[in-house]
């Protein structure tokens, strides 16, 4: 059998193992090919690649990026892009500004709800990450005793509505797609009906992304999606001939629940990502 996981984090994001320690586990853990996708940075994909190779796992280079739709908070995984994309990378570098950048008015909000906290004790925890995130916020709050785990910070201080919320910038759902395929990668749209994001990924809105090219899969095995859901987006999935993954979204220590493998991709839905990044000369990593 062939285990594929193509959704997974590191600390280069939000995940908490270095990339060499992730490949590790999977290898540990019997999978055959792993997509790494931190959120808006390809900086960990050369490790990954690297540790691969020594351990004997595929590596499929990919990203997350942070896109929006009427404001609405959409990831979107791109697989295979060539990594030398400038207007890829130009548009990557605003994501990872805006990320940072909203760190100033998130610490003054919960310092001012009560938990004292500065931009130098959220980058402790992010370290040298190039992507800053509310997980790691989170984890700051965490070390300071204000919350037990990165679930609670969440629940109760960081998502939209909540006192430790501060909005930040996203690309265009639209525009991403069209980057990403201009660097020859395959797109697919991560945990469409995952936190809330169901509004904005209706049926009807991606039967019209598919219809228009717009996206080439989207990923219907998720922690976030009950069996319902999964029926659900995989019936329209097959009937619209979207490519169908399945992942464990995996963040280290950072997201229980998330083991590696604990969702797959078919060796079928797999060959047809690696095909179309191979006829839009995106990159395998090889
Ligand atoms: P940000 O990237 O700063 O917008 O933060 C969102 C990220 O935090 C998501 O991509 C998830 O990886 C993570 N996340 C969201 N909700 C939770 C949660 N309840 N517990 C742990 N991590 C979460
Ligand atoms: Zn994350
Ligand atoms: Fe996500
Ligand atoms: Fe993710």
């Amino acid at each position: 059998m062939t285990t594929i996981d193509l959704h997974t984090h590191s600390a280069v994001s939000d995940g908490t193992d270095t990339p060499t320690e992730l490949v590790a586990k999977a290898a540990a853990a019997g999978i055959d090919v792993i997509a790494l996708t931190d959120h808006d940075t390809f900086d960990g994909l050369d490790e990954a690649r690297r540790a691969g190779e020594r351990d004997g796992v595929v590596v499929l280079p990919g990203v997350e990026w942070s896109t929006q739709v009427d404001g609405s908070s959409i990831h979107l995984l791109g697989y295979g892009p060539r990594t030398d994309d400038p207007a890829v990378l130009a548009e990557l570098a605003q994501v990872r500004e805006g990320r940072s950048g909203r760190l100033p008015a998130m610490v003054a909000q919960l310092t001012a709800a009560g938990m004292p906290l500065t931009v130098a004790d959220v980058m402790e925890f992010a370290g040298d990450a190039p992507s800053v995130g509310r997980p790691h916020v989170a984890d700051a709050m965490v070390a300071r005793g204000y919350v037990a785990d990165r679930a609670e910070a969440f629940r109760d201080w960081l998502v939209t509505g909540k006192p430790g919320y501060a909005h930040r910038y996203a690309t265009p759902l639209e525009t991403a797609v069209d980057l990403l395929l201009g660097a020859g990668a395959v797109r697919i749209i991560a945990h469409p009906w995952g936190r809330g994001s169901q509004e904005q990924m209706s049926v009807r809105y991606l039967a019209d992304l598919a219809a228009r090219g717009k996206i080439d899969g989207i990923e219907v095995d998720h922690q976030d999606h009950d069996p319902s859901a999964r029926d659900e987006l995989r019936a329209f999935a097959e009937h619209a001939g979207l490519i169908i993954t399945g992942s464990s979204d995996h963040h280290g220590v950072g997201k229980p629940d998330h083991d590696l493998g604990c969702n797959t991709t078919s060796v079928a839905n797999y060959q047809r990502i690696v095909d179309l990044i191979r006829e839009r000369g995106g990159t395998l990593g090889q």
